[in-house]
């Protein structure tokens, strides 16, 4: 089997940027394998993906254990080290994975509520033990090493915030180094000088892209490293690797993958790391609809990372057009979970009712209860009036309906009564910043009684 092994003997980080970009022989050779296909990655996860709980509700603890699987799981390909502690002294594990010269460094939550890439660089690992001896992940396994932090803030992650146990951002700690999380990274990116890096984030459930608004499940970032966005080899790399999985996501999301701003932040990590010498792409995983969200996420960050991993190591990655990503639309902040559209608005405070779109929007919040950590919608009332440029994860078509506050526990298919002269008291109401919780409902032949048609509330 061609092998690109023999173009790569220990060379330096800017011969080996050169040897991407000139497309050398011996890259040409290992393109003769055919790419694994987005599909078929997407199956394999589906049938092989490690069975975890909900991104956001992996612990540390789940993770300690889950780099100690994977290690004894191995057969010796995949190697741990404890590259130190955080604030609190939870371990920061760092895991290699392959035998090749070039270093790919891969960052998973940095900041603590932004959990979806860990699981899927779990995946990652897994998949690579399995299909060792296959001849594109041997190739890959011959030519990257792979330098991964399943979870660089575990003290923000326990709390499920995106700061650190000081209160700092360590993603805006690139210069201070005031925290040791931040600290070990630029100790570990130093040490190991990759030829690229992964750096990898959620962003909230209000980003959009494009018009209509979809959510933006996956974002993109070639990161700068200047602030007049200069482009170099670096950036080039990065750009291509984000056009790279543009086209992977294709089947699953498209309209739904956005670029993400790129204006130099001179305080955070990605910038810095490119500027210290490794191009940088960050992927942030935004919204998607549905009961479980995660499964997609996780699978999307799964195809995403493979398969431009699998670019990288063939070097097919330089065929990639950096146009497929300067092309993509920005993001936006115009999404909303749910939109309740048309319907006539009793609001309970004493208005008369007016035709009014409804928008719900919120995040989710792991809660620590008696039986562990569950996971929790917590969203208002955001908007009110005509929405009809903003989308939403569901929309609700509520034409000819009533909508009012959720005056009870009453569920679907109840008669009900809407309180007289609500506007003063505790009662519920359809206002901005109120509990979002609505009915909605259709008059009966009785004057003031109503028939319940759906409960509406974020989950
Ligand atoms: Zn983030």
């Amino acid at each position: 089997m061609p092998r690109p092994a023999a173009c790569l003997p220990a060379l330096a980080r800017g011969a080996l940027l050169a040897c991407l970009t000139l497309a050398s022989s011996c890259v040409a050779a290992s393109q003769d394998l055919a790419a694994p296909t987005p599909e078929a990655l997407a199956r394999a996860w589906s049938e092989e993906h490690v069975p975890l709980p909900p991104a956001p509700l992996v612990t540390h603890a789940l993770v300690e254990a889950q780099v100690a699987r994977l290690v004894r799981e191995s057969g010796g390909l995949v190697a741990s080290e404890v590259l130190g502690e955080s604030v609190e002294g939870r371990r920061i594990h760092h895991l290699t994975i392959g035998r090749g010269s070039k270093a790919v460094l891969l960052w998973s939550q940095m900041h603590g509520d932004e959990p979806t890439a860990t699981s899927a660089l779990f995946d990652l690992g897994h998949w690579l033990v399995r299909h060792r001896s296959e001849p594109v992940v041997a190739r890959l396994l011959d030519t990257l090493t792979l330098h991964v932090v399943p979870m660089l803030n575990p003290d923000g992650a326990e709390r499920y915030q995106r700061r650190n146990a000081q209160g700092i951002d360590i993603n805006r700690d690139a210069l201070h180094l005031q925290t040791p999380e931040g600290r070990l990274l630029k100790a570990l990116r130093d040490r190991v000088e990759p030829v690229i890096g992964f750096n990898l984030h959620n962003q909230n459930w209000r980003t959009s892209v494009g018009t209509p608004p979809q959510p933006a499940a996956i974002s993109l970032l070639a990161v700068a490293y200047d602030e007049a966005r200069s482009e170099d080899a670096r950036r080039q790399l990065t750009k291509r690797a984000c056009a790279v999985i543009v086209e992977a996501l294709q089947p699953f999301a498209a309209g739904r993958i956005g670029r993400y701003d790129d204006a130099f932040e001179v305080r955070a990590f990605g910038d810095n790391i490119t500027k210290w010498g490794t191009g940088v792409v960050l992927i942030e995983t935004g919204p998607w609809p549905g009961p479980d969200p995660d499964r997609a996420l996780v699978q999307m960050n799964f195809v995403a990372i493979v398969t431009a991993l699998d670019a990288i190591a063939s070097g097919r990655v330089m065929q990639a057009d950096p146009d497929t990503y300067e092309r993509l639309p920005e993001n936006d902040g115009n999404l909303f979970h749910t939109i309740v559209r048309g319907g006539t608005v009793l609001a309970g405070t004493g208005v008369a009712p007016f035709l009014a779109d409804v928008g719900l929007a919120g995040s989710r919040v792991v809660r620590q209860g008696p039986g562990g950590r569950t996971l929790q919608w917590q969203g208002s009332i955001a908007d009110l009036g005509d929405l009809r440029v903003y989308g939403a994860l569901e929309s609700i078509d509520a034409t000819g309906a009533f909508v009012s506050p959720a005056y009870s526990s009453a569920v679907a298919g109840a008669e009900v009564t809407i309180p007289a002269g609500t506007a003063a008291g505790a009662t519920p109401k359809v206002q901005i910043g109120a509990p979002a919780r609505l009915w909605i409902l259709r008059g009966t032949s009785t004057p003031g009684r109503y028939r319940l048609e759906r409960v509406v509330e974020l989950r």
